[in-house]
């Protein structure tokens, strides 16, 4: 009996590379622990190589059918000149809307060995924890009308339209609320209440949906410039940042720089539960691209896939043990003075993929026994 299915999608570049490092520690984890029925697959330049689209209907079909999906990254140059809809890109898209994965959760955890990597001062980031959960397939990035007309007289005229239903709103909040009962207990709620209609009707539903279902959770609201300050000033101030898809495009990407480099960075996008089985849809992935400055070169940094595949053990299969497990044997290797080339520092020992995935594989292996 297996614990689930993990259909994995390593791509291009740097994601094969990052993936087989998950997969080593998929193998040592199933000797003990969890085991999965593991499926894999083409996506991005791969496929679109292989098959002339960015992802097929067969991988769709098999990625609706299995517990959860590891992404590697997808994209490459020579795609460059593609029309839109065949972009490698284009297979993260149709898979977050033909699975509706409109919760997006992006930690911006800093391990204490490198605090000094951030841009920002180290009393800030040490031991900094947070949570910014982005609602992914709603609000201006899809309203309609969206386009540029025509005026004439040499005049054009952009458009884009924000939109969210109380629909939309509650069940991201909801995500934020439950996941933060899983952490500190405290949500933040960020929009633009004091200048926008969906402002409003925001803060509105996630209040009355608070003090219905999750009043034990500590609430507060904040306006988007604000917050967006207030990540930079003291960001340990947050615990989990519920907020819409222009918002948390934005707010994501500065609390991620807290943290110091782009190949420690994981996510997941979720969807809603199964009316029958009430287990959610759900993709992990760094939030690394392909990286082809480096790619085939072996020195890629494969923490953040490893973090991401952390948190589908948490988030899929409820193995908060092995995904705690994981993360300290991240921080053992970390601790002990290895890094990667992006997070180089003086004084310690650069690792290519291959060499740093064997020494996490060495801290798990201590670690388990
Ligand atoms: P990128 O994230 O691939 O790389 C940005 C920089 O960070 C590069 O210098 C790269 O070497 C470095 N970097 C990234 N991940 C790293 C890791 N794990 N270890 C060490 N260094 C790492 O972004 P980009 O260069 O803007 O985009 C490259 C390609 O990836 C493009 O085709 C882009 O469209 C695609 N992309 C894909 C995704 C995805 O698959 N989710 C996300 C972003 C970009």
């Amino acid at each position: 009996m297996t614990t689930g299915s993990i259909l994995f999608l390593p791509g291009d570049g740097i994601g094969p590379e990052v993936m087989g490092v998950v997969r080593q520690v998929i193998d040592h984890l199933g000797k003990k622990g969890p085991s999965f029925e593991l499926h894999e697959d083409l996506v991005g330049g791969a496929s679109l190589d292989a098959h002339g689209e960015p992802i097929t209907e067969a991988v769709l079909a098999k990625a609706k059918s299995v517990d959860a999906i590891m992404f590697g990254a997808v994209g490459a140059q020579k795609y460059d000149s593609n029309p839109f809809h065949l972009k490698p890109e284009q297979a993260i898209l149709k898979l977050r809307k033909q699975l509706e994965l409109f919760a997006n959760l992006r930690p911006a955890i800093v391990f204490n060995a490198l605090v000094e990597a951030s841009t920002l001062k180290p009393e800030l980031v040490r031991g900094l924890d947070i949570l910014i959960l982005r609602e992914l397939t709603g609000g201006v990035y899809f309203g309609e009308p969206r386009g540029i007309e025509d005026l004439g007289n040499g005049q054009k005229r952009g458009v884009d339209t924000q939109v969210y239903t109380t629909a939309e709103i509650e069940r991201i909040a909801r995500v934020g609320f439950e996941l933060a009962r899983k952490r500190q207990n405290n949500v933040t709620s960020v929009e633009k209440a004091n200048v926008m209609h969906t402002g409003v009707l925001w803060r509105q539903v996630v209040t009355e949906l608070h003090a219905r279902e999750y009043a034990d959770v500590q609430l507060s609201h904040m306006y988007a410039d604000n917050c967006a300050m207030q990540l930079i000033r003291r960001p340990k101030q947050f615990d989990v940042i519920v907020t819409d898809n222009l918002f948390g495009d934005i707010l994501s990407d500065a609390a991620a720089m807290a943290t110091g480099s782009l190949g420690m960075l994981p996510s997941a996008a979720l969807g809603a539960p199964d009316a029958a089985t009430g287990k959610r849809k759900a993709m992990y992935e760094p939030i690394h691209g392909s990286a082809p400055d480096i790619a085939g070169k072996n020195m890629a940094n494969p923490i953040a896939a490893l973090m991401s595949f952390a948190m589908l053990l948490k988030y899929s299969f409820d193995r908060d043990a092995e995904a705690k497990l994981l993360e300290d044997s991240i921080a053992d290797v970390l601790n002990e003075g290895y890094r990667t080339a992006d997070i180089a520092q003086d004084g310690m020992t650069t690792l290519g993929t291959t060499e740093m995935g064997a020494k996490i594989l060495t801290a798990l292996t201590k670690r388990s026994t």
